[in-house]
């Protein structure tokens, strides 16, 4: 790996190397990391344009769905000429042309139990952009399970939240909510409804926490906390999330403890 930037780099990130917090090192940290974009939608398509954006080296989107014109009003990787074209494809479009520097990788199935693993395998942090809790929960697991960091983050209407998540280290997903509600409980983009710059707040907020787990800051990520966003209100607030010892993902009780204190 260099470690050096060339003319050109310094020129183009040179307003995010005169931070104090970042300067080169910070750079060069970015151009080595691969960050995985679960969703190439309301969520990846800010997350996804500003990791671009900033430098990251890798950057991979799975999303197995085609552009549709009522995805345009929050979807903001694709136009309207991509529509009927693959997502992963017009996403790859627009952020080679931002940054032809950032390797784009892409993944045009869905993420399933069965490829997760292989498709996690050599990503530094992956952003959940999904819109759905099945995915959600399986980020979680599989992220957990191989040790890579993510960012969850749901949005609905005029809210959104999100939180960060450090395997073992961190409360997880799955500490708080468990398992996924019932089908009809469930309000998606689709039934609901959702303001498009809602998803462009939240999706920024997770690029941010990627840059800055990337590039070394320990405190101040979202962890242990969940961050929710009412647009309405224009109000922020955190939820203080612990980490559960029983979690089905990231708990610390093994299976067979368990089975012990049952028959005892
Ligand atoms: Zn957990």
């Amino acid at each position: 790996m260099s470690l050096r930037l060339s003319t050109e780099q310094i020129e183009r990130y040179s307003r995010q190397i005169m931070v104090p917090d970042l300067g080169g090192k910070a750079q060069i940290r970015l151009r080595e990391s691969r960050v995985l974009v679960v969703g190439a939608g309301g969520l990846g398509s800010p997350a996804a344009f500003y990791l671009a954006a900033a430098g990251i080296g890798t950057l991979g989107l799975i999303d197995p769905d085609r552009v549709e014109l009522s995805n345009l009003q929050r979807q903001i990787l694709h136009s309207t000429a991509d529509l009927g074209r693959a997502k992963v494809e017009s996403a790859k479009a627009k952020l080679s042309q931002l940054n032809p520097e950032v390797e784009i990788r892409i993944y045009p199935v869905r993420l399933e139990d069965e490829n997760a693993a292989e498709i996690f395998a050599g990503y530094d942090f992956i952003i959940d952009g999904s819109d759905n809790f099945s995915t959600k929960f399986l980020v979680n697991d599989i992220a957990i399970k191989f040790g890579i960091a993510f960012s969850h983050a749901g949005i609905v209407r005029l809210q959104g939240q999100t939180m960060t998540v450090i395997p073992k280290k961190t409360a997880c997903y799955r500490c708080f909510f468990k398992e996924a509600p019932p089908p009809e409980e469930i309000l998606s983009c689709q039934q609901a409804g959702i303001l498009g710059a809602v998803a462009g707040t939240i999706g920024s907020l997770q690029a941010t926490e990627a840059i800055k787990y990337l590039t070394g800051f320990e405190e101040g990520l979202l962890t242990d906390r969940l961050l929710t966003y009412d647009a309405k209100l224009m109000k922020f607030h955190d939820v203080e999330v612990k980490r559960d010892p029983a979690c089905a993902a990231c708990g610390t009780t093994t299976l067979e403890a368990k089975t012990m204190s049952t028959t005892a």
